[in-house]
This record gives C-alpha cells, sequence and structure tokens, in this order.
C-alpha cells in the first residue's frame, strides 16, 4: 500500500461501510495484510483480532490449507451457474451438510449470504403452505432482540425497536413478535418464559406459515444466551400447531456456541436451517437453507411445480470448495477442546469486570464473551483506544463482546481481555 492517505480519503469520500454515513463516515483503518488471528494494519501496526470478522474467520487468516482449496479449484474453475449443471464442489458441501445436520435435514439450498438463505427459508415456508391449499398460513413469529440480516423478508423478522421497522413502515411483510427468552443458559429452566410465545401460537397459528429464530445464542440483536428448554417447547408448539420452525444458525453454526451446532444443545431438530457466516471459514460469502424431504417435496408439488429461487452465483465453486476445506480442518481439529478452553478463560477473565459500577453484566458461552455495559458504548470514542492497545474489537450499542478464531491462543485471548478491562477502567 503506497499512499494510504490516499487510500483512506478514497473510503471516506466514495465507500460505504456497515451501517455508514456518507456525510460523516467513521474513521476506518486500513489493512495491508492478516495472518492466523493477526490483522495487519498499513502502518505496519498489528492488532490481535477478536471478532473473527463476524463469527466467520473461525481457523484465524490466511490459514495454508484453506488458501491451498481455493487455488486448487480456481486452476479447474472460479464459477459455473448452477442452473443445469453440478460440479464436485457443491456435491460434496452438500453431502458434508447432510451428514453433520439433523437426520431430517436432507435438502439444500445454497446461496449468497445470510440474508438470502433466511429469505430462502421464509420462502420454503410460503410456498409449503400454499402447496397445502392454506395460504393464510403466511406469516412469522420471531423473537424480540433477535437479528436475521438487511434484507426485506429478514428485517421483517428482526427485533421490531432495533430492526429498522420504523424506517421501513408499512412496506414490511407484518409479523409477530414473541418477548425475549429471559432464562439464561445455564438458569433452572423457568416454565414462565414460553408461556407468551405458546399464548401467540394459540391465537395465531392459523396464520402461521413459520416461527424462525436464532438457537441459543441471539447474537446481532443483543448477544443473548437463553435456556435449551426454550428450543424443545417451541419444537413441541410448532408440531402440536403445525407451524414450521426455522433455526437460523447463521451465526453459532461451526461450533461457536460449544456445540457444532445450537440446536444440539437442545436435541432438537427444525424443519428449516440456515447455514452461513463461519461456513466457508471466513473466506467467500456463501450460506445454504436446509429443509426436510417432506417440506421440500410439498413446496415443490405446489403450483408452481419448484422451489422459487435462484441465485447468480448459487453454489459458487470456489466458496463451495474452500467451505469444505474449512469444515474437514474442523471436523480434524480438536474443536470442542479449543472452544472449552476458550470458554474457560473467558469466564475467569472477564468476571471481575463485573464489580465495574459501568458494568451491567458479563455473559460467556463457547467462543463468545460479552461485556454488557450500562450504557451505550461511544465507538468513536472506544474503538482508538482499542487499537492502540492492540486489539481489533468492535463493540455495538451497550456491548464490548469477543468471538475469536478457535485458533486463538492463551496469550492472545489474555491480550484481548486484559485490553476490554482497560477501556473500561479508563471510562
Ligand atoms: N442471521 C444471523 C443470525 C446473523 O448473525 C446474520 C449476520 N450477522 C445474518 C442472518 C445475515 O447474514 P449476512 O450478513 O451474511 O447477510
Amino acid at each position: 500500500m503506497h499512499d494510504i492517505n490516499a487510500l483512506i480519503d478514497f473510503d471516506q469520500q466514495h465507500l460505504w461501510h456497515p451501517y455508514s454515513s456518507i456525510i460523516d463516515p467513521s474513521p476506518t483503518w486500513p489493512v495491508s495484510a492478516a495472518h492466523g488471528v493477526r490483522i495487519r494494519l498499513a502502518n505496519g501496526r498489528e492488532l490481535i483480532d477478536g471478532m473473527a470478522s463476524w463469527w466467520c474467520a473461525i481457523h484465524g487468516y490466511n490459514h495454508p490449507l484453506l488458501n491451498q482449496a481455493l487455488i486448487k479449484q480456481m486452476e479447474q474453475m472460479a464459477h459455473v451457474m448452477f442452473g443445469g449443471l453440478t460440479h464436485e464442489p457443491a456435491v460434496e458441501l452438500g453431502r458434508r451438510l447432510v451428514d453433520l445436520t439433523p437426520e431430517s435435514l436432507d435438502k439444500v439450498f445454497f446461496s449468497d449470504s445470510g440474508s438470502v438463505a433466511v429469505e430462502v427459508a421464509i420462502k420454503m415456508a410460503l410456498q409449503y403452505w400454499q402447496a397445502r391449499e392454506q395460504p393464510g398460513k403466511h406469516r412469522l413469529l420471531s423473537l424480540r432482540k433477535g437479528y436475521h440480516g438487511d434484507t426485506f423478508g429478514a428485517m421483517s423478522v428482526c427485533d421490531p425497536v432495533t430492526g429498522m421497522h420504523d424506517l421501513f413502515s408499512g412496506l414490511l411483510p407484518s409479523q409477530l413478535f414473541a418477548p425475549t427468552p429471559s432464562c439464561a443458559f445455564d438458569a433452572p429452566w423457568d416454565a414462565m418464559d414460553i408461556s407468551a410465545l405458546t399464548e401467540l401460537m394459540e391465537q395465531h397459528h392459523q396464520e402461521l406459515a413459520a416461527v424462525i429464530l436464532e438457537p441459543i445464542v441471539q447474537g446481532a440483536g443483543g448477544m443473548r444466551f437463553y435456556h435449551p428448554e426454550y428450543l424443545r417447547q417451541v419444537r413441541k408448539l410448532c408440531d402440536h400447531y403445525d407451524v414450521l420452525w426455522i433455526a437460523d444458525e447463521i451465526a453459532t453454526g461451526f461450533g461457536r456456541s460449544g456445540r457444532l451446532f445450537a440446536c444440539e444443545h437442545a436435541g432438537v431438530a427444525p424443519d428449516i436451517l440456515c447455514l452461513g457466516k463461519a461456513m466457508t471459514g471466513g473466506y467467500l460469502s456463501l450460506a445454504a437453507t436446509l429443509t426436510s424431504t417432506h417440506v421440500a417435496e410439498t413446496l415443490c408439488g405446489g403450483s408452481a411445480g419448484c422451489f422459487m429461487h435462484g441465485p447468480t452465483f448459487m453454489a459458487n465453486p470456489l466458496a463451495c470448495a474452500v467451505s469444505v476445506a474449512s469444515i474437514d480442518l474442523l471436523l480434524d481439529s480438536p474443536w470442542q477442546q479449543r472452544i472449552g478452553a476458550i470458554e474457560a478463560q473467558l469466564k475467569a477473565e472477564l468476571a471481575p469486570l463485573a464489580s465495574h459500577t459501568a458494568v451491567a453484566e458479563v455473559r460467556v458461552l463457547g467462543a463468545i464473551g460479552v461485556v454488557e455495559m450500562k450504557d451505550a458504548v461511544d465507538l468513536r470514542q472506544i474503538q482508538p483506544r482499542l487499537v492502540e492497545q492492540g486489539v481489533w474489537l468492535r463493540p455495538f450499542d451497550h456491548l464490548i463482546y469477543l468471538m475469536p478464531a478457535y485458533v486463538i491462543d492463551t496469550d492472545e485471548l489474555g491480550a484481548l481481555t486484559h485490553a476490554i478491562g482497560q477501556v473500561i477502567a479508563d471510562s
């Protein structure tokens, strides 16, 4: 990178970043390379990464095996259309997803991103009820503080307060919302926690196509961990009222919560499952929506005669090949031990922060550590201070949190928790 200032200048003037303003852009740090859990800035400084690029880079950056898988695939073909053609990377990835997810889920739809995987899941549910000649079942029941993506269908099932519902009121499909689960992951189960959702299903099941939620971990909507019994109850209620259940494991899939998929904490299987993010080890954008033979055959038996979706880059061979390599690398690694060790260290090192007057709560599950502050974090003030301390964290709202690559070592993780302690102590 020759002229860092020119680069920053162009970036600020022309490029949007996530949730950013063109008239008042936030600072951005140019990156020249990333290896393992280190991000190298263009000014030569190295940061220890605590974000895994928003849940994705579970093996760290620039992994030789993943690089190799991409190079090998690139020498064959970078892309071919999936309409009328197929290829080994798609089949190998599909085979792994069918094998690793619950037995009932055996039909796979590949798409480009998590939000699209959610759109696909919603569309599957709607087409399913149309095919069953119950088009009145067209609404979704979601949870408050949920997050499912930024496209219109996905936005409609995000938390109604933080999910842009006011901004697009009248334009989003109108959905139903149950209160956010409040019984913590490891607390004794409180049966009252499911009562509001039970009532909503009792009242509205005739118009409900599906319940959609993030199992166990509500991610971008608040980084909250809830009780596995909640999911078992959801499964029962969906069966009882003949409503489909969509589990959005885009953030939790591939080990993050300590199990390969978060639904495993409850031992239940959804009717439709969304995967993304860590599926390619953070290399390329790819997502998948899985469903059962029953749902797939029913919806394809409707008037459309097929499932009505088909992205240009569906099952992109590069993305599928790197995803196969990432899944194999994960399964060949001692990932449970690694995540167990990360969890234990995060619990030990973040727990003392709970006594600080500015901290509301500290919580840890798997390779996710969260410090919830009493007041919203001032990102423009806190981010440069974190960078000065040599770490990359991206707090939001009231949350300073960590979700590192699974390969992070004790010292690196210690540096991250120490930096969090420092910024809180200085606040
Ligand atoms: N669902 C969940 C649970 C997510 O965390 C996200 C992304 N943060 C999405 C869906 C949307 O994925 P994408 O950003 O790839 O569209």
